[in-house]
């Protein structure tokens, strides 16, 4: 079928369609505080706009949004009159903007000047009047010439100084950024998930809302913060002469201002605070967009003037976008090595600071529901320096009627199982023993030193086991044989006669080293050993069910959940029957103390370096036999596990007198 080929628009269509755009999201942006799209698109539209207007001078209107600053006032507070208008900012967003911005300032000034680097901290601006050193009023930006009168919140705000120190001048206008910070950000929104209201997109969005309010009692709960950078109507005082002192003017007469403010001798200077910034932003308690440039010396600025809404002295150089805005087009599930359920976000790719995204992470359940994020939603991804990409939630106003809450899967998307979702934690499981993206993993544990102790089948031998289909669940290494292990590519007879010895010899380790080499959740070589020491068979322990499984001394409530559903999984008893088939041992000596095995009762301190087990795996060991394993030396300690390197632990023990044994003894106490 024939395409039909739209006519591609005029230049006056595209320019009026811009226009509109750009009208529309600053409206949403400036007035309503809820942005549809995001700053980096909306420079995007601003740019093409600009470019536009260059080529064809004809199209340019005075009411442009090229020529104007912000948007009208909102007709909810009284106007607020700048004297001294509040202009906007020219924005650079490469190194060549930045030197074509240099090369322009230094044709005008005669010679190159200094800068004063400044961060550009994403909030929104403000004047503030102070008059005999007293503040009197205070308002938004808006257009420019007339913003709104927002006098009572801007008391709530502890930053905003009621009087200033001794020395002000009779009138001064310091102008700055309302902002949130990152932490007060986060608390408000966890707040407002607990009382289930929508959260805020952003800080930006969170500070402007806020300072905007009727009633300035909402104000003050936003815990709003300012600093000062720049200076409106002013008489009666010593001005400094450069923005760096002005701003240290500022700080003197009480306003906070932002500490990473940096002279620059140049424009090379420049360029390497810009890439320092962006370095840093997001270790900063607050976000910022960009670097803001400003001629050092105040006396030249006044020289330069104005083009337009920009100033002609001063550019904003705009980092990288971190935000971008796409359609999830579903979320799925990955189950990781451990069985844990993740889930992800499918999306429809999008740029973002130089890389195609097409996945986000989501976190956990949980996490979607908080920031109530559906598949189908238009949502805002953020990728801040090498961080993997993630969801920060839906653009509720653009959400498909149909869109419905996200649930996490009952069962395993690799392999079907029923999912485990405790009731205290924010993640889903599969237990399954046999799920195939798990085997591997399973199979490393079930072998390592601290659980069966099948010397030889490592993580490489467990993957090439599970690639070739020689194990696809941990029973299945019992049927190996020398034919089958001989087919792995580079072992020899030698070697899988040693393999299948090992594997032999594991079979007598007794029921606590099974329980834990199984890959139970929560259960390692000490809960494990309390199951063996109270239960006695395996069958006992599946059989028990969560009460009895409880009622166990050290086993919780949380313990006994996770034991009785992985017994209650039909694939886990098919691989225990299996293992019993082949003869493991699978009982230990009931305890009537709760400490089984060899080494019941008795305190092990390990110190230095063992030569063949890691302390993590001695210490299992230690704690599948009923012994205990404590971190200091005291009289109550029985041995003292002695490796290489072995330091003021060792010497503590030689005084008391007590038993100190090497690994090979260790082993000996174990058998
Ligand atoms: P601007 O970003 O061009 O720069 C001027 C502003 O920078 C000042 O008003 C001030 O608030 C701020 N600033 C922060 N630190 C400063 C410092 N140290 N010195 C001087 N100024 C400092 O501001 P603009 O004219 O409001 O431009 C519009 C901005 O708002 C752009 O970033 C644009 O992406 C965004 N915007 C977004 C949307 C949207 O829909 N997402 C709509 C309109 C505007």
């Amino acid at each position: 079928m024939a395409k039909t080929v739209q006519p591609a628009p005029s230049p006056e269509e595209r320019a009026q369609s811009l226009r509109a755009q750009l009208e529309e999201a600053s409206r949403n942006y400036h007035v309503l505080d809820a942005p549809t799209i995001t700053d980096a698109e909306y420079d995007a539209l601003l740019r093409e706009l600009v470019d536009l207007e260059a080529a064809f001078p004809e199209l340019a209107t005075p009411d442009s949004p090229t020529q104007r600053v912000g948007a009208a006032p909102s007709s909810d507070f009284p106007p607020y009159r700048h004297d001294v208008p509040m202009l906007s900012l020219a924005n650079a967003f490469d190194e060549a903007d930045l030197r074509a911005f240099d090369a322009r300032v230094t044709k005008l000034a005669g010679s190159a000047p200094g800068y004063c680097c400044e961060l550009k901290i994403d909030g929104l601006a403000i004047s503030l009047r102070y008059e005999r050193g007293r503040f009197v009023s205070g308002g938004t930006r808006g257009d420019g010439s007339v913003g709104e009168d927002v006098t009572p919140n801007l008391l709530t705000i502890k930053d905003v100084p009621r009087t200033l120190e001794s020395g002000a001048p009779a009138t001064i206008e310091v102008r700055g950024e309302v902002y949130l910070s990152r932490s007060e950000f986060a608390a408000i929104n966890q707040a407002r998930h607990e009382a289930g209201k929508p959260l805020f997109a952003n800080p930006r969005n969170a500070a402007a809302g806020g300072l905007r309010q009727k009633d300035p009692r909402l104000t003050a709960e936003r815990r709003l913060a300012f600093f000062g950078y720049a200076l409106g109507a002013f008489e009666d005082g010593d001005l400094p002469a450069t923005q760096f002192d002005l701003l240290h003017y500022f700080k003197r007469l009480g306003f906070p201002v932002n500490p990473n403010v940096s002279r620059a001798p140049g424009i090379d200077a420049v360029l390497e605070y810009c890439r320092g910034a962006e370095e840093r932003r997001d270790a900063l308690d607050y976000e910022i967009d960009g670097v803001v440039i400003k001629v050092d010396d105040l006396a030249l600025q006044q020289k330069l003037g104005y083009s337009g809404k920009d100033p002609r002295w001063a550019i904003a150089f705009k980092f990288r976008a971190q935000e971008a805005r796409t359609k999830l087009q579903a979320i799925e599930v990955n189950v990781s090595r451990a069985g844990k359920l993740n889930p992800y976000a499918v999306l429809e790719p999008v740029q973002l600071g130089g890389v195609t995204v097409k996945m986000a992470t989501l976190h956990n359940e949980a996490d979607i529901h908080r920031k109530d994020i559906r598949a189908g939603d238009t949502v805002v991804v953020r990728r801040a320096g090498d961080v993997i990409p993630y969801v920060v939630g839906p653009v509720l106003e653009l959400r498909p009627p149909d869109a419905v809450p996200y649930a996490i899967p009952e069962h395993c998307p690799v392999c079907g199982s029923e999912v485990d979702h405790p009731p205290d934690d924010v993640f889903a499981y599969c237990t399954n023993v046999r799920c195939p993206a798990q085997v591997r993993e399973r199979l490393r544990h079930f072998c390592s030193r601290g659980a069966m102790d099948i010397e030889g089948v490592g993580d490489v031998l467990a993957g090439a086991l599970v690639d070739h289909a020689l194990c696809r669940d941990v029973a299945e290494l019992y049927d190996l044989t020398l034919e089958t292990l001989s087919t792995l590519p580079r072992m020899g007879e030698k070697s899988a006669q040693n393999v299948l010895d090992a594997i032999e010899g594991s079979k007598s380790r007794g029921l606590a080293r099974v329980l834990a080499a199984l890959g139970i959740r929560y259960v390692g070589g000490q809960n494990a050993a309390l199951l063996a020491g109270a239960f006695g068979t395996i069958d006992a322990v599946a059989e028990a069910g969560r009460d009895r499984l409880a009622a166990v001394a050290g086993i919780g409530p949380q313990i006994a959940e996770s034991v009785a559903f992985f017994f209650a999984q039909p694939p886990n008893v098919d691989v225990v029957e299996r293992l019993k088939a082949h003869g493991l041992d699978l009982s230990a000596p009931l305890d009537a103390e709760g400490a089984p095995g060899p080494l019941g009762g008795k305190t092990f301190v390990l110190t230095g370096t063992l030569p063949s087990l890691t302390r993590e795996e001695a210490s299992e060991l230690i704690l599948a036999a009923g012994g205990k394993v404590t971190k200091s030396v005291s009289k109550n300690t029985d041995y003292v596990v002695a490796g290489d390197e072995a330091g003021s632990k060792l010497a503590k023990a030689e005084q008391l007198g007590l038993a100190i044994i090497d690994e090979a003894a260790l082993r000996a106490l174990l058998a």
